[in-house]
C-alpha cells in the first residue's frame, strides 16, 4: 500500500510539474494519461486493502485543483469531468474490490467444505467401536479391487473371521469388557496386514472380513494365519471358552483363482464357508475350502 501511495504522489507530482497553463492540447494529453493510469490502476490495486485510493487520489486532486484554479470556463468544466471521472473509478474499485473478497470468501468456504465432505466420507466408513473399516468399507473395496483384478488379471482374496465362544466371553466378562475386547482383537487382526492395499473391517458384532488383493490363495492363507496368531498372542483371558484359556478366532480363506467364484457375493460367500469349517473342526484355527 505505501508502495501504491508513493507512486500517487509521483505522478500527482510530474502531473503538476508537465502541466502547461497555456498550452490546451498539452493539458488534454495530460488529463488522457493519467486517466489511463487512474483507470488501469482499478484492476491492479483492487486485491490490495485500500491501496488504490491511496494511488489515485494524489493523481486526481492536484490536476483537478490546476485546471480549476485557472478559473475560465473550459478548464473548469475539464476539472470537474476529471473530478467525476477520479469519483467513478474510486467506486468501480470498491466495486471490484468486493467482488474480489466474494471470489476469496467462497473458494475458501468451498476448500473447507471440500475437506468438510472428504472428512464425513471417511467417518462413513470406519466403524466406531474399533477404529478400523466398517461393512461399508468393506462392501466399497471389495467391489472396487474386483474390479481392477478383473481388468489386471490379478489374483483377489478374503479373509473372513469371527470371535471364538464371544456370547460367553460377553456372559462371563460382561459387555463393556466384550467391547474392549473387541478393540483389541480388531487392531491386532488389522495389524498383521502387511500391504498398503490390504483392508481390515469389522462387518459385524464379532465378524471380521479383509480384502487382499494380489494375492493368491496360499498367500492369503499365510496371512490367515498371521491374523489368528496376533489375537493368540493378546492373550486375552477367556475362562469360559471351552477350546482356549484366552481369546480365539476362527479364519476362513477362499479367493478368486476358484474357478466358481464369479463375483464379489460368491467370495464372500466361499470364505464363509471357510469360516464355517474352521469353527466345525474345532475352532481357533484356518480353513479353506473350494467353494
Ligand atoms: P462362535 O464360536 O460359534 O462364533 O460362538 P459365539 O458365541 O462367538 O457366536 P454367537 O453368534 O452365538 O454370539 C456372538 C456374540 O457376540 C453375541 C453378542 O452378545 C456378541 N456381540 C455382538 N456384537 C457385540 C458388540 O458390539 N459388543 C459386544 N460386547 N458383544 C457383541
Ligand atoms: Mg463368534
Ligand atoms: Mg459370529
Amino acid at each position: 500500500m505505501a508502495g501504491a501511495c508513493a507512486a500517487g504522489f509521483v505522478w500527482g507530482g510530474a502531473g503538476i510539474a508537465l502541466f502547461h497553463p497555456t498550452s490546451f492540447t498539452h493539458q488534454v494529453f495530460l488529463a488522457f494519461v493519467l486517466g489511463g493510469m487512474v483507470a488501469g490502476g482499478v484492476p491492479l490495486l483492487s486485491p490490495l486493502y485500500r491501496a488504490y485510493p491511496c494511488f489515485a487520489i494524489p493523481i486526481v486532486l492536484p490536476i483537478t485543483f490546476s485546471m480549476l484554479m485557472l478559473g475560465d470556463r473550459v478548464h473548469v468544466i475539464m476539472g470537474l469531468m476529471i473530478l467525476v471521472f477520479g469519483i467513478a473509478m474510486l467506486s468501480s474499485y470498491a466495486r471490484v474490490q468486493r467482488l474480489f473478497r466474494e471470489a476469496t470468501d467462497m473458494r475458501l468456504r468451498l476448500a473447507s467444505s471440500v475437506a468438510e465432505g472428504s472428512a464425513l466420507q471417511e467417518m462413513l466408513r470406519l466403524d466406531e467401536l474399533t477404529q478400523i473399516g466398517n461393512r461399508r468399507c468393506f462392501e466399497e473395496q471389495l467391489a472396487s479391487e474386483w474390479k481392477r483384478a478383473d481388468r489386471n488379471g490379478g489374483t483377489l482374496a478374503v479373509i473372513s473371521a469371527d470371535v471364538d465362544h464371544f456370547k460367553a466371553y460377553n456372559d462371563r466378562y460382561g459387555h463393556p469388557a466384550g467391547d474392549r475386547c473387541l478393540v483389541g482383537v480388531a487392531q491386532a487382526m488389522a495389524s498383521a496386514l502387511q500391504r498398503p492395499g490390504d483392508a481390515a473391517a469389522r462387518i459385524g458384532g464379532e465378524e471380521f472380513a479383509f480384502v487382499l488383493p494380489q494375492t493368491t490363495v496360499l498367500g492369503a492363507e499365510q496371512v490367515a494365519e498371521r491374523i489368528r496368531k496376533a489375537v493368540w498372542d493378546l492373550n486375552l483371558p477367556h475362562e469360559s471358552s471351552p477350546i482356549a484359556e484366552r481369546v480365539t478366532v476362527s479364519v476362513g480363506v477362499a479367493s478368486s483363482d476358484h474357478a466358481s467364484v464369479a463375483s464379489p457375493a460368491d467370495l464372500i460367500r466361499a470364505s464363509d464357508a471357510a469360516l464355517y469349517e474352521a469353527k466345525r473342526r474345532g475352532r481357533n484355527r484356518v480353513a479353506t475350502v473350494a467353494p
